[in-house]
């Protein structure tokens, strides 16, 4: 191989491509080397929704949301609970990040072109307490686009760099090895894998046809999280979420796979918080999927009744979409891999959103009349499409119907007077406007809200209201995703060795730097910080490593 780059990165997903991006920029010279097919260029942020956290935007006034700094620095480190000593750099770059997002992040975006869908989401409503976990206002911007329109800016940067011999991107290049010589890292090895004619996403195959070797002064890891890999995902799983489930969905593509990790403990790397991560309780079985195990996360409104597998209510304030890890807590405690919501077609209509970006027709293609659908009666296409085909859906025009359906889909005996108790004494807090029930207290306040309530909170209605039926029961699934750990690094994206010193010549972003210090979110996430963190932290090594 004749050319000699300034720079390898290990891995064309988002956080590969930024760094690649910013070296190039910079006039340096960048090959990519990546294990699966040119199918599957841009990794998991392609799949993603494409929702990112800003703070203070134009978006959130215009939607008459007060946000600032100080309250989003409460919420993030009131999430993250930092409590170890290995936090040292994964606080800083929380703090970065928190300046960043409330910062240059919307005008460096926008300047790449990259747009936002004008009704900010308000996800992990939290925890309850105001100082705990959650966001006290909405900070979830959508990119016009989705996860493909994020990709975007930084795709066509190094391709149009690989067409000017810039740039290389190597395909079918897996790496086995970090070259470590005289304590520095010199380079990648590795071997060619078998030419693949795989759609994106899907498995390729693990053929080794050949091996390769590349040298250069910088190599940046950008190889993801292990979600991908359960039998890694159950080792990490910590004790603190009870015994790991028997039963998972994939959230990720099988390229997830958690190798490259390993491969830089190998040579020096240090890395920490992989007991920390971030997977869904909300999870369906995709009905067309692209990989193995393929699970669809339910961005799900506030109203859905939410039972465990016996068909018992989850506790106050685990209710859809305010405290992802609280709710995987307690329903890893009650034994049973699986829960339950029960709704109305009026719920689903509003309340139903589907991660990803396949998901979102509209959105990712930005196609203004098909949004519009939005806002008139019926669900979504893809909502209605799992609503129809889906494995996971019962769908029935009486409570005693609804019940005989999900006993077929349970695993163990579901106590069905429970659930109509629920149901009933649910129903009866919605004879007056006020009432002691939590969650409906909850959907009130949500409503106050002029984006919940245009999109996303169904107006409060019994559920046994026939002109808001069918009723709907969904059998809901863990469903991995995310690694909040990985390897440590510095604020320049360094990786640091055993003793906090960093290893010359290795830099690590996104993901697999728990996007950013080996775990910026600490023990949970805000969300829309995923793909962000994979932009700061490419931004940052990159600029970091072009100096180098
Ligand atoms: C369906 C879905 C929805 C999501 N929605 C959101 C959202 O709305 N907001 C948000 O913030 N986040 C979201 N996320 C999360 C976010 O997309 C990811 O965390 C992020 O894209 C990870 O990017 P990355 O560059 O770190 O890693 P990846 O995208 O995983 O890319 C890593 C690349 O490295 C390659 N690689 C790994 N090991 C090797 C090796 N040894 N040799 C060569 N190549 C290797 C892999 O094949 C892969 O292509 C979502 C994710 C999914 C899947």
């Amino acid at each position: 191989m004749t050319y000699e780059p300034d720079a390898i990165v290990v891995g064309a997903g988002l956080s590969g491509l930024v760094a690649a991006s910013e070296l190039l920029d910079a006039g340096r010279r960048v090959t990519i080397v990546e294990q699966e097919p040119s199918a599957s260029f841009g990794g998991q942020a392609w799949w993603s929704f494409g929702g990112l956290f800003l703070i203070d935007s134009p978006e959130q006034r215009r939607m008459g949301v007060r946000d600032s700094l100080a309250l989003a620095r409460d919420d993030w480190f009131g999430t993250a609970g930092f409590d170890r000593p290995e936090d040292l750099w994964p606080r800083q770059w929380a703090e970065a990040y928190l300046q960043f997002a409330s910062g240059e992040k919307r005008a460096w975006l926008h300047e790449k072109g990259v747009r936002f869908f004008p009704v900010v989401g308000w996800a992990e409503r939290g925890d309850g307490r105001a100082g705990g976990h959650g966001n006290s206002v909405p900070r979830f911007h959508i990119t016009w686009g989705t996860g493909p329109g994020v990709v975007e800016p930084f795709a066509r940067r190094v391709q149009s760099a690989a067409a000017n011999g810039r740039a290389a991107v190597r395909n079918r290049h897996r790496v086995d090895e970090l070259i470590v010589e005289d304590g520095r890292v010199a380079g990648v090895r590795g071997v060619v894998l078998a030419p693949d004619s795989a759609g994106r996403g899907a498995p390729s195959n693990r053929e080794v046809v050949g091996d390769f070797e590349l040298r250069a002064p910088v190599v940046i890891v950008a190889s993801g999280g292990i979600g991908g890999n359960h039998d890694l995902v159950r080792a990490a799983w910590p004790a603190r979420l009870g015994e790991p489930p028997a039963h998972m969905l994939s959230g990720v593509p099988a390229h997830v796979d958690g190798r490259m990790l390993g491969i830089a403990e190998t040579a020096g790397a240090r890395l920490i918080n992989g007991d920390r991560m971030w997977h869904y309780t909300e999870g369906i079985q995709n009905w067309d999927p692209v990989w193995e195990r393929h699970g669809i996360r339910i961005l799900p409104g506030p109203s859905s009744l939410w039972l465990d597998a016996r068909g018992d209510r989850l506790p106050s304030p685990l209710y859809p979409g305010f405290d992802t890890l609280g709710t995987l807590e307690h329903l890893r405690r009650t034994g049973f891999d699986y829960s339950w919501f029960v709704l109305t077609q009026k719920i689903i209509e509003k309340e139903f959103a589907l991660s990803g970006s396949e998901q979102n027709p509209d959105l990712t293609g930005k196609d203004v009349r098909l949004l519009a659908k939005r806002v008139a009666p019926g669900a979504p296409g893809p909502v209605e499409a799992f609503k129809e085909k889906g494995a996971d859906f019962v769908v029935a025009d009486t409570l005693d119907e609804l019940l005989a359906g999900m006993q077929r889909l349970a695993e163990v005996p579901l106590d069905t007077e429970l659930v109509a108790r629920h149901v009933r004494e649910r129903d009866r807090q919605l004879d007056n406007e006020f009432g002691k029930d939590l969650q409906l207290a909850a959907v009130r306040s949500a409503r106050k809200y002029r984006g919940d309530r245009l999109i996303r909170v169904a107006s409060p209605h019994k559920l046994l209201d026939p002109a808001a039926g069918p009723l709907i029961a969904v059998k809901l699934h863990i469903l991995t995703r995310k690694s909040l750990g990985g390897i440590e690094t510095d604020l320049d994206g360094r990786v640091l060795g055993a003793d906090g010193a960093p290893l010359p010549g290795l830099f690590a972003v996104g993901e697999a730097a728990g996007f950013g210090g080996g775990g910026m979110h600490g023990y949970r996430a805000l969300e829309g910080t995923f793909l962000g963190g994979c932009l700061f932290s490419g931004r940052q090594a990159g600029r970091a490593a072009a100096r180098a």
